[in-house]
């Protein structure tokens, strides 16, 4: 086979029709590559022949026998049926719906065959009712053994799917090694031809530690942070420096009504030195909940605005826009700028007024929602955009991004979900990174108690004290992301529940609700109209709720420790002490004592991600998987720490300019070469 062949499609392959690669492409295996990243997930053990009167009904097993006798019966429904025999006792095969001249063939009578299948027992006797494999005993080598098992959808046959994927892999292409041997034996990897050919077999594929996956592994990461890497050599061209001195911002920073953190300070500093060099920044500030992103960003926009560019800030929902367009006003107000502010429902005579300001440069500052990048919107200079909360845009979205800020603009994301240092290249390996550590000093530390639900009781007067404080409480319902009806109707009993007990200081909100209901609730509760807030989706990241003080999150265990993190933090803002309480439904688990004890200890969002990792696996972080983060398909930042760490290292110090072309095979077989849209690879 050529080496290019296996990035056909599977109809290439013979014996794979229109019908088959339908049932194949549901399975997502739609190139010939795909059926070779396709590891078995078990096998079945057909290695042993039993004779008949050993027989198991349910279990899959091979037996040995002789051809007796065939039947036919020409009345409808009634299947077809050939009775065998060995020393030891009879079974029927039986068939529905195949031909006679066909299994005539297949069961010439006194002929010794293998058969192979599940074993039931019918009418006192025991039957095979279309078997797996039926094979003569000089090809019984074929069927009598282990056999890797696929994960197939229905309309796919084992059997058939067996004989392609061998077919595939026994043809495999020898490709050139795009590792060299010492480097695959230093690292205990295997070459790529033998690693393929052993996966498929399920000793190998079930072992995430062997020579073969760890392979694997490596080559999925490599070709990740390979396609990473790209992007950012794409994105971090050529750019004329911009010039400012730091006098505006200065002023600014004296005039607020607190100090900087040693954190924000560093970190202005690391985006205007970007800003200042000769190439494009592409950099993204990691800083928990309530560690002073935005600030830092409108400090660097000044600077930016000051020497005659115009800059942009992009929100994901209005109501954060519109905050932060107040906030903008209110920390500009003693600088001569033009703030301007766009969404989706901007009027098209306030559009059009916009986007002549823009054009002509009268505006100096767009806030809004993604309304800016969508719409024909032009600016005459545009130095800077900014983008908050940026955690559900994968790679692709950001370099689109990037393009269409044009080649002087410089890009600045900003994100509140903590990674894990091992996923940090798979996520932002396209990024320069920047890292508040710091909470602000007078920020006090949330308390977090944690309560079983039959004692929901003792928290009523609590809650009846905070009201009366004129305090803002946020109430979380359990996140069941199966049904999103069970969802909503948990949260609006619990609605009426509380409802009754606080009459008219109660709103609700929820995934069925359109996105001005929800809008108008926020805005409520943000009026400080209604007290509860009660809610089943996550409240949205980033709007700050300077009033809010208390949440309280049912079946905590639901959620990821990150997210538990996250929720917590959208209390305790302003100045008065916020407080979380999870409450449980069941008895705790051990682990589940051991994420809360974290939660309580810490209020660090990078250490609380590590431990969460570490916990639970990545499989099942909800928290990523919410912020849009793909699971690979082999490594795993759990078992594969070490691997994460090796191939970041390769690809920053192995792979450069001349070399790169010999990795095209690996960026095409992990889909990474038309994300990147590399022709010259
Ligand atoms: P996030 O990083 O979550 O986006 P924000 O930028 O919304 O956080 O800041 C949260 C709150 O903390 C805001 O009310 C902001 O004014 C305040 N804040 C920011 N920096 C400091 C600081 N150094 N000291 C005290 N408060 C600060
Ligand atoms: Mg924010």
């Amino acid at each position: 086979m050529k080496k290019d062949f296996i990035f056909n499609e599977v109809n290439k392959l013979k014996g794979v029709g229109p019908q088959l690669s339908k049932y194949l492409k549901k399975k997502k295996i739609e190139k010939i590559k795909d059926i070779i990243l396709n590891l078995p997930y078990s096998e079945t053990d057909r290695s042993i022949i039993s004779k008949l009167n050993e027989l198991e009904v349910g279990k899959i097993q091979s037996i040995k026998v002789k051809v007796k006798k065939l039947s036919f019966p020409r009345i409808r429904n009634l299947p077809n049926k050939i009775i065998c025999e060995d020393e030891t006792g009879i079974i029927d095969i039986v068939y529905f719906n195949s031909r006679e001249g066909y299994l005539r063939k297949l069961f010439p009578v006194n002929e010794w065959l293998i058969v192979s299948g599940k074993i039931n027992y019918f009418n006192k006797k025991y039957q095979i009712t279309n078997p797996d494999y039926v094979t003569k005993l000089e090809n019984q080598d074929y069927v009598v053994k282990n056999i890797p098992k696929y994960n197939l959808t229905k309309g796919i046959n084992e059997k058939k799917y067996r004989s392609i994927s061998e077919q595939v892999i026994k043809n495999l292409p020898i490709v050139d090694d795009w590792l060299d041997e010492n480097f695959i034996k230093e690292n205990n990897l295997i070459g790529w031809n033998k690693s393929i050919s052993n996966l498929h077999n399920f000793n190998a594929s079930k072992d995430y530690n062997s020579k073969s996956f760890r392979r694997i592994v490596f080559d999925e990461l490599c070709a990740n942070f390979l396609a990473l890497s790209e992007n950012r050599n794409r994105i971090k061209k050529k750019k004329i420096p911009k010039k400012f001195n730091n006098k505006t911002a200065e002023t600014i920073i004296k005039k607020l009504p607190f100090e900087l953190t040693n954190s924000q300070k560093s970190v202005l500093k690391e985006i205007n030195l970007d800003l200042m060099s000769h190439n494009r920044m592409f950099r993204i500030i990691q800083g928990d909940v309530g560690s002073g992103k935005t600030i830092v960003s409108l400090l660097a926009m000044i600077n930016i605005i000051k020497s005659g560019y115009q800059c942009t800030f992009m929100s994901p929902t209005e109501i954060l826009a519109k905050q932060h367009y107040e906030l903008s006003k209110k920390i500009f107000k003693d600088v001569d700028i033009k703030i301007d502010f766009l969404t989706g429902k901007t009027e098209y005579k306030n559009r059009k007024e916009i986007n002549s300001n823009l054009s002509n440069g009268k505006t100096d500052l767009l806030i809004g929602t993604h309304a800016l990048f969508q719409k024909k919107i032009n600016f005459r200079k545009l130095g800077l955009a900014v983008i908050d909360e940026q955690h559900k845009f994968g790679v692709k979205q950001r370099s689109d991004l990037a393009k269409k800020g044009g080649d002087e603009c410089d890009v600045l994301l900003m994100s509140a979900t903590p990674i894990p240092r091992t996923m940090m290249m798979s996520l932002y390996g396209d990024m320069d990174i920047s890292k508040i550590i710091e909470k602000p000093a007078k920020r006090k530390r949330i308390i977090t108690l944690s309560k079983p639900e039959k004692k929901i009781n003792e928290i009523w007067p609590f809650i009846k004290k905070q009201i009366e404080d004129d305090n803002q409480i946020f109430w979380v319902c359990p996140l069941i992301e199966e049904s999103s009806f069970l969802d909503y109707s948990s949260a609006k009993k619990k609605f009426e529940i509380i409802e009754k007990k606080f009459k008219n200081k109660v709103g609700l909100i929820h995934g069925g609700l359109d996105k001005e209901e929800k809008q108008k609730i926020l805005e409520k509760f943000l009026d400080k109209k209604i007290s509860i807030l009660v809610s089943t989706t996550v409240i949205e990241v980033g709007i700050d709720f300077p009033n809010a003080n208390l949440i309280i999150i049912e079946n905590a265990n639901k959620f990821g420790l990150a997210q538990l993190h996250q929720l917590r933090g959208r209390v305790g803002r302003g100045k008065k002490q916020g407080t979380c309480i999870l409450l449980f439904k069941e008895s705790l688990s051990k682990n589940a004592i051991k994420r809360i004890k974290i939660l309580k200890k810490s209020d660090d969002g990078f250490f609380i991600a590590e431990e969460d990792l570490k916990l639970r696996g990545f499989g099942d972080l909800i928290g990523y998987q919410q912020s849009g983060i793909k699971n690979f398909k082999f490594a795993d930042p759990v078992k594969h720490e070490n691997l994460f760490k090796l191939a970041e290292y390769y690809v920053k110090n192995h792979i450069n300019e001349i070399n790169h072309t010999k990795y095209s095979f690996l960026l095409k077989l992990f889909d990474k070469a038309e994300i990147i849209n590399i022709k010259e690879f």
